[in-house]
């Protein structure tokens, strides 16, 4: 299938008093229809900084991106460089081609607004629906992301709505447009491990439905194994390791992946993760800051693989395998 969104050395960064530091620091990533790629790593990787500079939403003055490239097939069929795009095109693209799930569902809501003004909003400002035909359809979508009842739902406020519908109306905001794209960063990570289930097993079913490509931001690899084909694993500003998912959980060559499996206190159904509860460690250390990284390998302080050559310079993503890469000049030794 075709590369929807190409991510190329994507480099953003932040002025934090007069200096500059990289959260996202030359980036390489794709997104193919139909497919779900999770981006996974602990908290300040640059996930969410990541997913930002996608859509464009970084705090004016506060981040940039400032080199690479995002190729973005919206759906009229044309690639754009998103990096490039004024911000008019852009507004035409956010919430029509590209839609978004956050975490907390209220960053996406407005509590004046009735839940169904909210969703008919985006069919009205991007297609040019009418008032009444864009709240039936809104009614419709609520009820197809499983919130009963959905005619009087519509015409509630946020307030009026639990957690976990709140986030099924995000949902339905967020896919009101079809769009070929559908970002979403730590979208059940608020919710409890029930309602977690059922909105993930909501996204997949509307995902497969519709072949929109996912791009989704976690930090917990249960998830990934649930819903991802492919992870990328990022840590300090850097994709460290990726691939399909059951072939790097299977067999991940990066140290940080290993650490990371091996940290993991339950797991999913994935039989290929099984064997990740065995031994029970958290990765010891802790993430450098952006502002003071290490020469070499920024993982180097807290790998027991790391040798001399590993703080001279930063590794670059080796071919494990067909499709799988890695960021360690020690990847042959490393193994489950
Ligand atoms: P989490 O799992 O906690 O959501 P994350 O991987 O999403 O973590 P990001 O939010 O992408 O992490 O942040 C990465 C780093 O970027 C942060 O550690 C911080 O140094 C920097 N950063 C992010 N937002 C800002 C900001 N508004 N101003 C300055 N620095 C920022
Ligand atoms: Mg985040």
């Amino acid at each position: 299938t075709e590369p929807i969104l190409e991510i190329k050395g994507l480099r953003t960064v932040f002025r934090v008093r007069g200096r500059e530091i990289a959260a996202v620091n030359g980036i390489d990533l794709v997104v193919h229809a139909g497919e779900t790629v999770a981006l996974v790593g602990e908290s300040g990787s640059g996930k969410s900084v990541t997913s930002l500079s996608v859509m464009r939403l970084l705090a004016r003055g506060i981040g940039a991106i400032d080199a690479g490239e995002m190729l973005f097939r919206g759906k009229d069929g044309n690639v754009r460089d998103l990096v490039s795009l004024d911000e008019e095109a852009m507004r035409r693209i956010r919430g029509n081609d590209i839609g978004m799930v956050f975490q907390e569902p209220m960053t996406s809501l407005n509590p004046v607004y009735s839940i169904g003004d909210q969703i008919s909003e985006s069919l009205r400002v991007h297609r040019g629906t009418g008032r009444s035909a864009a709240l039936e359809a809104a009614v419709a979508l609520l009820d197809k992301v499983g919130i009963p009842d959905a005619r009087r739902r519509a015409g509630q406020y946020p307030h009026e709505l639990s957690g976990g519908m709140r986030q099924r109306a995000t949902i339905a905001m967020a896919l009101a447009c079809d769009p070929t794209l559908l970002i979403a960063d730590e979208p059940t990570t608020a919710l409890d491990v029930t309602i977690q289930a059922q909105i993930l097993d909501l996204l997949q079913g509307l995902q497969r439905e519709r072949g929109m490509g996912v791009l989704f931001v976690t930090h917990n690899l249960g998830v990934v194994a649930e819903i991802a084909d492919r992870v990328a694993v990022m840590y300090a500003g850097r994709i460290v390791e990726c691939g399909p998912v059951a072939e790097v959980f299977r067999n991940p060559r990066h140290p940080y992946t290993l650490g990371l499996l091996n940290s993991m206190p339950r797991l999913g159904a994935a039989s290929a993760m099984k064997r990740a509860g065995e031994k029970l460690n958290a990765i010891p250390g802790m993430v450098p800051s952006l502002a003071d990284m290490p020469a070499g390998c920024a993982f180097a302080p807290r790998c027991g693989f790391a040798i001399e050559a590993c703080r001279q310079n930063i590794p670059a993503l080796e071919s494990v395998a067909a499709g799988h890469g890695s960021r360690c000049i020690r990847w042959q030794e490393i193994a489950r």
